[in-house]
This record gives structure tokens, sequence and C-alpha cells, in this order.
């Protein structure tokens, strides 16, 4: 199996990226990636006033597929997150949900091991480890990694983890992927701003998909659908996935917009995916046993 070095990066999700790497479609690779603040905490006595924020979010790539046009859907399928056994939480007055009640920076540092993440000598934590960052070049402009949007980015979305395939729309021939941001462990809303930051291994399968078309990042897990959607208002993000979901659900059960609205209203999930970054990220997830 090819390995896709961390040495490769970018910071910034852009039309102008040019390929790193090439992959075939349908070729299964490693890609190592580095953890968000690209080792730059090592220690509990560095917060996140000491960050470099032009190194955040390091996300290991472009990676080209072969065969692969603009406007077609792409499909990673995440077969494996290998994290490594260290990771590191921050919370910061600038950070998070309610950060302005923090009085002070803090950072700690948590052994993962065992699916599970030590926080405290008397609290573990389970491990959910998912993929924060990934992406494709966007249809224009520039975006730092630490952006969510239609192209994927920071999507700090749980459900972006082992068993579950990602659709994305491509704007660019070959895609240019780029995957970073590993999390071991995350609620969702990421409240504070971080997860449990880790480097990793990501094992992947990047592919076309002949039958789904996607405006928007969409999650397929072994048992649900799920649409996202990252804007500025977390009341916008709700009516893009609930506007989605429905076209999706009429789409696959071939019935009327109204018939889908009534079976999203009770029997889909309406969600938070993170609250942490320069967007709003909302999810909305329904069983594939209702489709
Ligand atoms: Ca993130």
């Amino acid at each position: 199996m090819r390995r896709l070095s961390c040495r490769n990066v970018i910071f910034e999700f852009s039309a102008k990226n040019k390929p790193a790497y090439s992959v075939d479609l349908g070729e299964r690779i490693v890609v190592e990636t580095r953890d968000a603040f690209d080792s730059q905490i090592k220690s509990t006595r560095k917060t996140f006033e000491d960050v470099d924020m032009e190194r955040v979010n390091p996300a290991t790539g472009p990676i080209e597929v072969r065969g692969l046009a603009r406007g077609e859907t792409l499909s990673v399928s995440i077969e494996k997150i290998k994290c490594a056994s260290k990771g590191l939480i921050m919370c910061s007055p600038d950070l998070g949900n309610v950060g302005s009640l923090v009085r002070k920076s803090r950072t700690k540092l948590v052994d993962i091991a065992g699916g599970k993440v030590r926080l405290d000598k008397d609290l573990l934590i389970d491990a959910n480890p998912h993929v924060g960052v990934i992406g494709v070049s966007p249809r224009s402009g520039e975006f730092p990694t630490y952006y969510p949007g239609d192209f994927g980015g920071n999507m700090d979305t749980v459900d972006v983890c082992e068993r579950s395939r990602l659709y994305l729309p491509t704007y660019v021939d070959g895609g240019m992927v780029a995957v970073g941001d590993v999390h071991a462990a995350m609620g969702d809303g990421e409240v504070c701003g971080t997860g449990v930051e880790v480097a990793a291994e990501v094992t992947v399968v990047l592919d076309r998909s002949d039958d789904l078309e996607v405006k928007r990042p969409m999650i397929e897990t072994p048992t649900r659908w799920i649409a996202f959607a990252a804007v500025k208002t977390l009341d916008e993000a709700a009516r893009t996935v609930t506007e989605d979901m429905v076209r999706f659900i009429a789409s696959k059960r071939g019935v009327d917009f109204e018939e889908a609205y009534m079976l999203a209203s009770v029997g889909a999930n309406l969600g938070i995916s993170q609250v942490a970054d320069p967007l709003m990220a909302a999810k909305m997830s329904i069983s594939k046993r209702y489709l």
C-alpha cells in the first residue's frame, strides 16, 4: 500500500493548488497527517497565544486522483484511522463557544491508548477518531485550512470516521484532495475550539461516485446518511442541511418535497458539527432503513 508522507502539506485550499501526489481511482493509500498545531505545542507551558496561525491545520496533499474530472463526485472511503499515542487539547479566551468566559489559557497533553483518552487521573473518555480536515480544491479563491465549506475543508464532524464514506463535489480535474487535523476524540460542537488533536495515519480509498451528485459534503456510514453544511450562522446551516436532506429523501424514495419534508421531521436528526471555526457547521442524518 502506498504511503503519502506528511512532508507535503497545504495550509490553504485553493483552485491554484498543484498536486504533491498522484493516485489512481480506487487505489488504497495511507495518508500520514500532522497534528492541527503542526507540533508547535509540546509542553503545557505553551498555550494558544503561542501558536503561529500560519501553521494551523497542515493538510497532507494535494493528492490528484488520476481520471477524476472536474464536476464529478469524489468518494473517500475512510477505512482506518490510527492515532498517535499523545494528543493535546487547548482552551483560550480567543477560542470556542464561550471563550470569553475563560480566565486563563490552558493546554492539556493526553495519552491515547486502547480506544480511550486519559483526560485526568480518574477520567478516561471514549476515543472516536475522525478526520477534522478533508477537502478538495474549491471553485475559486483561497481558503485557509481552518475554514470549512462546500469543498469540505475543516469539517470537524465526528461522523467522518472509520467505515464512513465522504462524498465531495469537485471543481478541478483530479480533485486535489488534502487530509489533516485528525482528532482522537471530540464531542458534537467542539465547543472549546479543539478536539483531542493528534498526528495520525489515515487509510483511504479515493474513487469516483457515479450514483450520487452532491453540492456539498455528504457522509454515508454503514447505517446512516448525513448531510453537512458550513455557513455564516447556525440558523442558516440548519436550513441548508434540512433542505439538502429533504431533497435527498425525495430523490431516494421517489416522493415529492412535502412527503419527504414530513419524513425528515419525524425520522431524521438535525445536529451541530462544530461552532468553533470561522463558519458554523450543521448536519442532518437519517437511518438508511427509512430510505
Ligand atoms: Ca479542526
